[in-house]
């Protein structure tokens, strides 16, 4: 059986992108509004002697209590079952958000595999723009750029190395 690894974040901090990354191809919808994805979305990965299946999900909203942001939330929570290990991904511009603080919650209570990887950041050379991602209580933040591909395979070998 081939690790299953989810990627959960709020809406817009680069899941689809990552997504595409890890899976190289377009399936995944890469928009520029947020929630556009609201699906689970399953795909097959390789990243040097790892494969892998990476399930892309909608934005997370673990308070929301009807319509669409509830059904997101149940579809990440979903995923996340399914997953060996989660991607927790955050937008390094973006900054730490209350929703990057529930859904880190959320991860920490489970207690499942986690590596956090924020993203959006190529051409950031200041670490310590990352440092408030250390407050998610989740250890490491790793910077990568889904775009870019920076810091995509170390992110891959780290998630996938304590299985
Ligand atoms: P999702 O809602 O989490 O799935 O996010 P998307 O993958 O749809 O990306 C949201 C926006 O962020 C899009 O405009 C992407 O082009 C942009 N984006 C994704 N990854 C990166 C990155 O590594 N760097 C930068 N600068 N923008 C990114
Ligand atoms: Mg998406």
């Amino acid at each position: 059986m081939k690790p299953v690894i989810a990627l959960v974040g709020r809406p817009n901090v680069g899941k689809s992108t990552l997504f595409n990354r890890l899976t190289r191809s377009r399936d995944a919808i890469v928009a520029d509004f947020a929630g556009l994805t609201r699906d689970r979305h399953y795909g097959n990965g390789k990243q040097g002697k790892h494969e892998y299946i990476v399930i892309d999900t909608g934005g997370f909203e673990p308070t929301a209590e009807s319509g669409i942001y509830k059904e997101m939330a149940k579809q990440t929570r979903q995923a996340v079952a399914e997953a060996d290990v989660v991607i927790f991904v955050v937008d390094a511009r973006g900054g730490l958000s209350a929703q990057d603080h529930d859904i880190g919650n959320y991860l920490r209570r489970l207690g499942k595999p986690c590596v956090l990887a924020a993203n959006k950041a190529e051409g950031m050379h200041d670490g310590q723009q990352l440092v408030e991602f250390f407050e998610l209580g989740l250890g490491e933040v790793h910077a990568v750029s889904a775009a870019h591909g920076q810091g995509v395979r170390t992110l891959v070998e780290l998630a996938l190395a304590p299985l």
